[in-house]
């Protein structure tokens, strides 16, 4: 139970300020990281993310940027690597409060909005982008679950999700978030995490809806649940599921009923259900700090009471997830670009050639204004798209799929080019402008393709006309 235990009678946001007060003070226009060879500082400049944020808003942002920073940054390169899955450091992460950043605060949720979860993402991906992606589809299924679901589901599944481990850890999980929220900066590993590794069972979600016949019609899946009594028998596949095999909370879309959305139903399935098998782990272009496997269903008995909503709601939910989810991925394109531009400018004043910085050619000044023109304008939609879903306005989906497609086509083109302005350093894996490429490229294709996303918004125009 994260943050009850991290509000009580206070409020959230004093109450996460005072935690981190130890922190080394940076302003919010200046950060030094390292990843890689590169060393970076994101100056005072236009791209600055923190530019028409409140206090509060960039007290989390701060918080983000640090942990980017000094937990992310230095290791995303070994994970990508090495393929790791950083479970330690994403439960860190919920022991912050992001484990669950928007959804409500009576079973742990941080009941932030959803332009803070945008802020938060994005300053977590400057550190590492497939890591903080797999924390927004986390943050997905745990609203999911806590907006749709029985109060019995709320109950079971949120706390845990919003500390990312069991909730029979009990009281020893407050202490380690009291502990991590008072001592971050000085000790890490954080001392919570010590005396409590041993208590530690994991509770990661994963989002369950495409199938290998069903990607973009995603309303024609096959996976059947049929009721037996009081349980669901559930037969099919889900593709590409992230997570998908190391985690425990699996949300799934299913087919109870008709063709079409309407007979589509959300269940809930937790990892060791009898029936319930995982294919090989799949190898990527990049998205590498998280596995991704296919999800098996052979007769597994799954109880009625798993249902989140009711029979044929389930698309619905599952629509209103990616939502919010389209606006998370495209926070995390726009802190890869922002990362991006950084190590390009710094590049581009150091790299010479022909004797002079590459900085000095006009062509490269114009590359960086359009590049930090592109990031910007990214930033804006997909803040307000994010206000509208803080704000329930009837247009909300389909700017959520505008920001989508605006800010994942264009932060991939900002960090295409920063690779461009390294020349063939840019394409060696020891400097990090590679891998903020290859995990962005992804975003243009998940949570809908960015061709559904045009879909979607040329059907407002026209229904509306
Ligand atoms: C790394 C990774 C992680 C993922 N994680 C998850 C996850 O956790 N959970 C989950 O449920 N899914 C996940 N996905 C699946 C992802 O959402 C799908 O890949 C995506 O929705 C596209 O489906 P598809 O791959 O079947 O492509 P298809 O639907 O076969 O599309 C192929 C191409 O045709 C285009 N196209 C299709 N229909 C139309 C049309 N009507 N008009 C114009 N163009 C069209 C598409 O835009 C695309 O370019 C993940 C995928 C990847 C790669």
């Amino acid at each position: 139970m994260a943050n009850n235990f991290i509000k009580g009678s206070r409020n959230f946001a004093s109450l996460f300020c005072l935690g981190i007060r130890n922190l080394p003070r940076v302003t919010t226009q200046k950060w030094v990281g390292q990843t890689g060879k590169t060393t970076y500082r994101c100056m005072t400049t236009i791209v600055d993310p923190s530019l028409g944020l409140t206090d509060d808003q960039r007290e989390f942002q701060r918080v983000a940027l640090e942990f980017a920073k000094n937990e992310l940054a230095p290791e995303m390169q070994k994970w990508d690597q090495e393929e790791t899955f950083p479970v330690d450091v994403l439960k860190r992460l919920a022991g912050l409060g992001f484990g669950a950043i928007y959804a409500k605060e009576d079973h742990g949720g941080s009941g932030l909005s959803r332009l803070e979860a945008s802020v938060i993402f994005e300053a977590l991906s400057t550190g590492c982008v497939s890591t903080t992606a797999y924390l927004s589809i986390h943050n997905m299924v745990a609203w999911m679950i806590d907006e749709f679901g029985s109060e019995e589901l709320r109950e079971r599944f949120v706390p845990e999700l919003a500390s990312m481990q069991s909730q029979s850890v009990g009281l020893e999980t407050k202490l380690k978030v009291f502990l991590n929220m008072t001592t971050y900066a000085n000790t890490l590993p954080l001392p919570g995490d010590i005396f409590c590794t041993f208590l530690d069972t994991l509770k990661f979600g994963s989002y369950c809806l495409t199938e290998p016949g069903s990607g973009s019609d995603a309303a024609s899946l096959s996976t059947t649940a049929k009721r037996d009594g009081d349980h669901y028998i559930l037969n099919g596949s889900k593709a590409f599921i992230s997570g998908g095999g190391d985690n425990d909370v699996y949300i799934v879309m299913v087919r109870t009923g008709e063709q079409g959305p309407k007979g589509i139903s959300s269940v809930i399935v937790e990892k060791g259900t009898p029936g319930l098998s995982f294919g090989k782990k799949e190898r990527k272009v990049g998205w590498n700090s998280q596995p991704t496997r296919a999800v098996i269903f052979e007769d597994c008995r799954v109880p009625v009471s798993n249902i989140v909503g009711y029979e044929g709601q389930g698309f619905s939910i599952a629509m209103h997830g990616l939502n919010g989810g389209r606006i998370n991925i495209a926070s995390c394109s726009l802190g890869a670009a922002q990362a991006s531009i950084v190590q390009a400018v710094e590049h581009a004043k150091v790299r010479k050639q022909f004797d002079r910085p590459l900085a000095e050619n006009q062509n490269t000044q114009f590359k960086l204004a359009d590049m930090a023109t592109s990031l910007v304008t990214s930033r804006l939609i997909v803040r307000q798209a994010a206000r509208a879903l803080d704000n329930k306005s009837p247009e909300a989906p389909t700017l959520c799929s505008m920001a989508k497609l605006f800010a994942t086509d264009h932060c991939f083109q900002i960090c295409n080019e920063a690779l461009q302005i390294h020349g063939g350093y840019g394409y060696l894996k020891d400097y990090p402008v590679q891998q903020y490429m290859r995990d962005c490229r992804v975003h243009q294709i998940l949570e809908g393709t960015n061709e559904v996303m045009r879909l979607i918004i040329s059907r407002n125009l026209l229904q509306s006309s």
